[in-house]
């Protein structure tokens, strides 16, 4: 079986587009979450993961869109952008957004927004991952929220290892170590990369890829400015952060 896994598309259906005509039609495509805000095409974006995703979970922002959930948290940008969401969201994608899970569980491995348990939690560090193995017994956990694509492996002697995945790889899983695969953004990277990314889980093959790939970002920006979205947010796009 082989996994497109996408989180933090963040209304951006332009870069959601290049995914969905890039991965096979016998590939199984998996939503981290955070399908909305900061972007200008939330109902685009919740429709194409409707009809296409085969597993989806719950981000924060999915949650501040259908009940204001943890808005007093965002910051002035997001928290605008939010407002701007709330009002374009059709009753449909509500609904939809609001039916989601906090997190899936699948035989070999779990699927959160940020982190196993505190499922918003945000996995920056070793000692943050450390914990977060403690928490699961999945020998792979795969997650968004940070927007920056990178992993962690964890061995039989709990020594933690961790590796960023700035410019897209290749990772070989090891028999007898676990993983937290961090599948970076779809719609809003910030790990100093433009480009955006997902991740190709090729389970058989015991393989995961981080794909970076180039999406139209000048059209979306153009499209956030006419919705009137704040600038900040449309200008972080051109510098990946
Ligand atoms: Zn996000």
């Amino acid at each position: 079986m082989r996994y497109a896994v996408v989180s933090d598309v963040h209304a951006n259906i332009d870069s959601l587009q290049c995914v969905l005509s890039s991965i096979g039609s016998d590939d199984a495509l998996v939503s981290l979450g955070d399908v909305v805000g900061y972007g200008p095409n939330p109902n685009e974006c919740v429709a194409a993961l409707r009809e296409r995703a085969t597993h989806a979970v719950l981000g924060n922002h999915d949650l501040a869109a259908v009940e204001n959930f943890g808005v007093e948290n965002f910051n002035p940008a997001a928290r605008s952008a939010i407002g701007w969401t709330q009002q374009a969201l059709g009753d449909d994608a509500k609904r939809w957004l609001n039916s989601l899970p906090y997190e899936l569980r699948l035989p070999d491995f779990l699927l959160v927004h940020g982190a196993p348990v505190d499922y918003f939690e945000y996995i920056l560090d070793k000692a943050t991952a450390a914990r977060a193995f403690e928490r699961t017994d999945a020998r792979i956990v795969f997650i968004g929220h940070t927007h920056i694509a990178e992993y962690w492996d964890r061995d039989d002697e709990g020594n933690i290892g961790h590796r960023h995945m700035q410019q897209g790889g290749e990772l070989e899983l090891e028999p007898g170590k676990r993983y937290i695969i961090d599948v970076g953004s779809v719609g809003q990277p910030r790990d100093l990369n433009p480009l955006a990314c997902y991740v190709e889980y090729d389970a058989d093959a015991g393989r995961v890829r981080w794909i970076r790939y180039e999406y139209p970002i000048a059209e979306v920006q153009r499209k956030m400015r006419a919705a009137g979205l704040p600038r900040y947010l449309a200008d972080r796009l051109s510098a990946g952060r």
